[in-house]
């Protein structure tokens, strides 16, 4: 047996201790013991009870607990106290924010057992009245539930591309004549993806069909009608659509888009599609120009596409330069020239926007004034050595709770742009954050706005905004926004990617790079900006390094 799985059992021991109002001398040496355990440098497993009462922390009754753990893969006192706690409350007490105490007061006082009749209790307001509970308490057990539903069986994009590509290979190989390809969320690029679904076109439908459901592409297979589900390794749940190959692009079209869109459409084709052979021929017959897969949300494109007005979506090839990148200056692992040289020889690109951490960001070594001299020295060094590529000197500067930038301005005035973000103080309500967002953007000196919600996708939801009062000052102070393309970022939102692009925002994607390898990210940026409708004509990152040089001086002529 490993530490872990020991240090874990002790844990629980220790919570389930302190739920049934154990001896607090006990459950506090059971908790330090299972620390101990799980930083241990070295196995437990195989050690005596003598050895184990030896090694510091543990002590005699824990130590002879372990061996009985290890013995049995039990202990009894554990056990005991499981058969006298209902699974839905040892379950509870794994909630992010609440110990076993506020377990215990809910479950013995309010009656509830399990996640979702505490989820019902705070949306009928039941546990402000409880002992050592508030509205806050509540409202943020309510949040982390809410999450912890939306996430479960879903993975970020950049989780699935690989197994997705990997299995259409698969499914190639064994249809080398079959027509294949991805739908659902992953083909219209979705951020989170809950279900892959494929669409495969064989000559004989029942053939590939029962092929497929004796294979072992995937685990927990089903066979139900023409479908065939299961999972991957990696949890997602996959489906696999078997038709015959005169109707593929029917079903490609029908599993692609939201369910809107597709009844929305097959509503303007007015007689029954029969048969098409390319999806173009069914947006042909609805009376508009084909619809890209990432557009297909809903109805937001449909009239665009009837006036034959669609943008050019941005691709990967319009992508000039990198701005917001971190080097070993703050919390990066490479060089400033490192990651310059990459994006010059690997990546042809033309420019290198550099934005270490400001000084307020001392976890990640934000620079100092001083160092920030220093930096630019460095920049200035390289810039002459370099041929054909710039080296711009940006900082990612914190906002501050105040809404203020992090340097004084005439330590403002000597980068070529500035990125502005929040890292600290995340715990805000919209007014707040809206506000703090809005100083910021004010500020003469802003030139980016970054990662403008904080979100981490599947694992922390951002504070919450008022995009258009957010996006309406970013056109009034003609700042531009970035499109964070860290894949658990995302953010600007592609949802509001066409409200800044009316109002006149230019955006830009961004990988927030801290190595070389960070730059790749740019792709899933590329990605959603596509899906939320951006062209390059109003990508600043799209600018050669003539006209961004130009935009950087404007900006500093007008402060
Ligand atoms: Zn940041
Ligand atoms: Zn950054």
């Amino acid at each position: 047996m490993e530490n872990k799985p020991i240090a874990r059992k002790l844990r629980l021991l220790s919570q389930l201790m302190e739920l049934h109002e154990g001896n607090p001398f006990k459950i506090k040496s059971i908790a330090n013991a299972a620390f101990k355990v799980d930083k241990l440098p070295y196995p437990v497993s195989g050690k005596s009870l003598a050895e184990l009462e030896k090694i510091d922390g543990i002590g005699k009754s824990t130590a002879a607990k372990v061996t009985e753990l290890m013995k049995t893969g039990t202990m009894a006192e554990l056990q005991d106290l499981l058969d006298q706690t209902p699974a839905g409350v040892v379950e509870m007490m794994g909630i992010k924010g609440i110990g076993p105490k506020k377990v215990a007061t809910i479950w013995r006082e309010l009656g509830i057992e399990n996640q979702g009749e505490l989820y019902y209790a705070c949306n009928e307001n039941r546990l402000v009245e409880a002992k050592g509970f508030g509205l806050k308490t509540q409202d943020e057990i309510h949040k982390v539930l809410e999450f912890n539903m939306a996430s479960h069986g879903k993975f970020l994009f950049a989780q699935v591309e690989a197994e997705a590509n990997k299995l259409i290979d698969q499914l190639k190989g064994i249809f080398p004549e079959g027509l294949i390809d991805c739908a659902g969320e992953f083909r219209r690029y979705c951020e989170i993806i809950s279900k892959l679904i494929i669409v495969v076109g064989s000559r004989d439908q029942e053939i590939a069909f029962s092929t497929l459901s004796q294979s072992d592409l995937l685990a927990d297979i089903k066979a139900e009608a023409n479908h065939v589900t299961g999972k991957l390794e990696n949890g997602l749940n996959v489906e696999i659509v078997c038709v015959e190959k005169r109707f593929f692009f029917q079903e490609l079209f029908v599993q692609t888009g939201d369910d809107e869109h597709v009844k929305a459409i097959l509503q303007r084709a007015a007689d029954t599609i029969d048969q098409p052979t390319s999806e173009e021929l069914i947006y042909t017959k609805a009376g508009m120009e084909f619809i890209r897969p990432e557009l297909r949300e809903g109805t937001t494109w449909l009239e665009k596409a009837e006036r034959n007005t669609l943008p050019t979506l941005i691709s990967y090839h319009d992508l000039k330069g990198t701005l917001h990148n971190h080097s070993t200056w703050s919390d990066g692992i490479n060089t400033v020239e490192e990651m310059a040289l990459y994006c010059r020889d690997e990546l042809k690109l033309e420019y290198l926007g550099m934005c270490d951490h400001s000084k307020s960001a001392f976890y990640a070594k934000g620079l100092s004034i001083e160092r920030v001299l220093q930096q630019q020295e460095e920049i200035d060094h390289l810039n002459k050595k370099l041929n054909d590529f710039q080296i711009f000197k940006g900082i990612e500067s914190d906002i501050l709770y105040d809404g203020s930038l992090d340097y004084p301005d005439e330590i403002l005035q000597r980068f070529d742009f500035i990125v502005a973000s929040v890292h600290s103080i995340l715990k805000m309500d919209e007014e707040k954050a809206t506000s703090r967002l809005i100083k910021a953007i004010e500020n003469p000196h802003t030139t980016i706005l970054g990662h403008p919600t904080g979100r981490l996708l599947l694992s922390r939801k951002g504070y919450p905004i008022d995009y258009k009062k957010v996006i309406d000052a970013c056109a009034a102070n003609k700042v531009i926004i970035e499109i964070n393309a860290n894949p658990l970022r995302l953010d600007l939102d592609w949802r509001w990617h066409q409200y800044a692009l009316e109002k006149g925002v230019w955006l830009s994607i961004n990988p927030d790079a801290h190595r070389k390898e960070g730059f790749l990210d740019m792709h899933y940026g590329l990605l959603v900006a596509r899906k939320g409708g951006l062209y390059k004509e109003r990508c600043l990152n799209a600018l050669s390094l003539q006209e961004i040089t130009a935009v950087f001086n404007q900006k500093k002529v007008n402060n």
